[in-house]
């Protein structure tokens, strides 16, 4: 295998293997290993029609001292399960869910990118109704798929700061709809916006509530944070969906001795705080150096020096640091792969 890690980008690459489990006649069945990179199923499955579709996003990475490990993989499959439900999906237990991760990381060991050139192994979990349907109802049948791919760093520049656009014309999720599950819905809904803000010379699209439009909701498929007065200060709202990076980052933020708040963020409070920034498994933090609102024009600056903020960075090493087993792992945060 000659991989050239230092230049991978963030995307796919062919592995060997993917491994997949099917839902059928009320039970999972055995894990599958497939070398084949595509799925058949009917022309009327649930999934291709209404939306019956969750993934999960998760990293492996391997660590100063050589071993694999994989970053908190319950609380994603805790969280598969919880977007299962959010669309009458048959949920998929834990067990199976960490036999396939597990054996998708070994299967393809050549393909995890060795420690010290910023690359991961990236997990996909993705779950979709398989059993066609053409009135409006769940399948009977589901598929439960996991494959892998190395992934260089998200952004090549490094840890720099970035542009943001808030695009108040369009929304990701409604207060009340599928915004806290991880389904590709929300993603077919933010494509426009997203693609609009880049086009524009933004990295990523900051969304509102979508209800009153005062408040700050998600940063495309990032969470948002804001940093002031020894504080961590985090949006909440009923169409965010939960970030474990965030989550992990709240747990580093209160051992460095800092008041953490989860609370609704109004747009206005932008001027106040000392550090921005998104988060998220891609990449980890995405400090923001400035905020445009596109239609009053309105800008917010950070990072005056050009650098990210100090607690940010800090918040940044000490996770990649938990994740590379570098730094102490506090929590048992990671699965050591043998
Ligand atoms: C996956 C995702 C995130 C980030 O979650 P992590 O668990 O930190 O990777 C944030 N927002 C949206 C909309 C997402 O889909």
């Amino acid at each position: 295998m000659n991989i050239d890690w230092k230049s991978m980008p963030f995307g796919y690459y062919k592995t060997k293997v993917n491994v997949r489990s099917c839902f059928r006649d009320g039970e999972w069945g055995e894990i599958e290993v497939s070398e084949s990179e595509e799925v058949s199923m009917h022309m009327a499955a649930t999934s291709l029609h209404y939306g019956q579709e969750a993934f999960e996003g998760m990293k492996a990475f391997t660590g100063k001292d050589g071993k694999i490990r994989i970053f908190r993989w319950e609380e994603n499959s805790r969280r598969l399960q919880h977007s299962a439900s959010g669309v009458l999906m048959q949920e998929v237990p834990d067990e199976l869910f960490r036999e396939a991760i597990t054996k998708v990381v070994q299967l393809n060991r050549e393909f995890v990118p060795p420690y010290g050139h910023g690359a991961a192994f990236y997990l996909r979990p993705l779950l979709i109704g398989t059993g066609p349907q053409v009135g409006i109802q769940p399948a009977k049948e589901y598929l439960f798929l996991v494959f892998g791919t190395p992934v260089g760093p998200y952004f090549r520049e490094g840890f720099n700061p970035v542009k943001i656009q808030i695009a108040r014309d369009f929304d990701r999720a409604a207060p009340l709809g599928t915004g806290t599950f991880k389904v590709g819905g929300n993603y077919a809904a933010s494509l426009k916006a997203l693609k609009r803000g880049r086009d524009e010379g933004y990295s990523s699209v900051l969304f509102l509530d979508a209800k009153e439009k005062k408040y700050i909701d998600e940063c495309g498929p990032a969470n948002f944070f804001g940093i002031k007065d020894n504080t961590y200060i985090t949006p909440e709202s009923t169409s965010i969906l939960a970030s474990i990076t965030n989550k992990s980052l709240i747990t580093l933020a209160e051992d460095m001795g800092m008041k953490v708040e989860r609370r609704k963020v109004p747009i206005e409070e932008l001027e106040t705080f000392d550090e921005v920034g998104a988060c998220g498994t891609a990449a980890v933090i995405t400090p923001i150096g400035k905020i445009t609102d596109r239609d009053t024009g309105k800008e917010y600056h950070y990072c005056p020096d050009g650098k990210p903020g100090p607690v940010t960075t800090k918040l940044y090493q000490t996770l990649t640091g938990i994740q590379l087993g570098e730094v102490e792992d506090r929590y048992g945060w990671n699965l050591i792969v043998e």
